[in-house]
């Protein structure tokens, strides 16, 4: 794919995907001081089609996606995808390319600040593509200055740097900017922490471009929701995420530990005696130990077998794995052992459609 350089030296129109409705494609235009586009709105947006070649090799256009666009017509709005270049980072759901940070938004209070929630989502959030986390907590004006301090001291210990805002009171709301100006971010977070107040005060005439679908970005109530980027006043592009409270976890268990900041820390400088080691029980493990979240880490584990245990079922539903009771009520799961007879039965059947299979050309 041709990289960025050599489009711009060539003269070409470059811009990012802000919606993708239908087969049409909302460009934004990157823009320089000098380009004239006298009648369309600042930065230029064009409606675009996907040029019938980018079709034809399965190209797909995504939000987020950094295109090239040609045949402009300014004053029809129109162009056409003539190129994507390639994607620095893929966000799943929403589907999104080229995030650059994921803003999660809590509120210190009202709804309470729920560890287990908070943790849920953090790794989640650890877990995709896009590097940087930021985590803001909101309605801070409904708590003490010592509230907040312990609060920090204890997220700092999850390895998170949080920053206290209101947007009621429109506290820190300039710092948070200065995070999220210039970049790509995705707001994501529970219902009633103040996600939809803190667009509307960031982009402060997105109820009038949202107007006629619903007071809320993106949440139409009568039309199917669509993915979009909405654009902050000082620059940089924001996206919200549809409201869920406990996100999935669909990382595989392996994988999970590296999610979760203080353990990354411990592994950095230790090696667990086993190289698969699930951090469990295992002799020698350099993970297992006195942190806060290392409860939540096990209770999300259980969750990553279950779901991999499930998956395997589904492809091969004969073998796999058996739950183990733990006690207190805790299931854990295990290789089910095949029973001989069962695996003498299962190698004879297998043998038996394999003669089937070759025997049948010859008949
Ligand atoms: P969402 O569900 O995350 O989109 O949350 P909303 O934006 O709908 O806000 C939920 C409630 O919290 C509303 O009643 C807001 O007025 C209130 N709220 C939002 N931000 C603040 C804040 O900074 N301080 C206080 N005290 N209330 C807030
Ligand atoms: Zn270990």
């Amino acid at each position: 794919m041709t990289t960025v350089e050599t489009m711009s030296t060539n003269g070409q129109l470059l811009g990012t995907v802000l919606a993708v409705q239908a087969n049409f494609y909302r460009v934004q235009l990157d823009v320089e001081d000098k380009e004239d586009f006298s009648p369309l709105p600042h930065p230029p947006i064009l409606l675009c089609t996907r040029r019938t070649r980018l079709k034809k090799i399965g190209q797909q256009v995504m939000v987020g996606d950094r295109v090239i666009v040609s045949e402009p017509d300014w004053s029809g709005g129109r162009g056409a995808v003539s190129d994507v270049l390639s994607r620095e980072s893929l966000l799943d759901r929403p589907a999104i390319a080229n995030v650059d940070q994921i803003l999660l938004a809590f509120a210190v209070t009202d709804p309470p600040l729920e560890p287990y929630q908070l943790s849920r989502f953090l790794v989640k959030a650890e877990s995709t593509d896009v590097d940087d986390v930021l985590l803001c907590l909101n309605k801070s004006d409904l708590v003490s200055l010592q509230v907040q301090q312990e609060i920090s001291d204890r997220l700092l210990g999850w390895g998170y740097k949080p920053l206290f805002i209101s947007v009621q009171n429109s506290i820190n709301i300039d710092v948070l900017l200065k995070y999220i100006n210039n970049k790509i971010t995705v707001i994501a977070g529970p219902s009633g922490v103040g996600k939809s107040s803190l667009i509307n005060l960031l982009i402060p005439n997105v109820n009038l471009r949202v107007g006629e679908v619903s007071g809320k970005l993106a949440r139409g109530r009568h039309t199917t929701r669509h993915t979009e980027l909405f654009e902050l006043p000082g620059g940089g592009l924001l996206a919200d995420t549809p409201g869920f409270n406990q996100p999935d976890l669909d990382c595989s268990p392996e994988e999970l530990i590296y999610y979760f900041p203080e353990a990354r820390e411990r592994l950095a400088v230790a090696n667990c005696r086993f190289s698969d080691c699930l951090h469990r029980d295992e002799p020698d493990c350099v993970v297992r130990g006195d942190w806060e979240r290392y409860e939540h880490y096990l209770e999300f584990l259980d969750q990553a077998i279950a779901r991999q245990t499930q998956l395997h079922q589904q492809a091969d539903p004969e073998s796999t794995m058996k739950i183990k009771s733990k006690g207190k009520g805790k299931q854990q799961y295990e290789p089910k052992l095949e029973s001989k007879k069962y695996r003498r039965v299962s190698r004879k059947t297998q043998l038996q459609e394999l003669e089937q299979l070759y025997n049948e050309p010859e008949d």
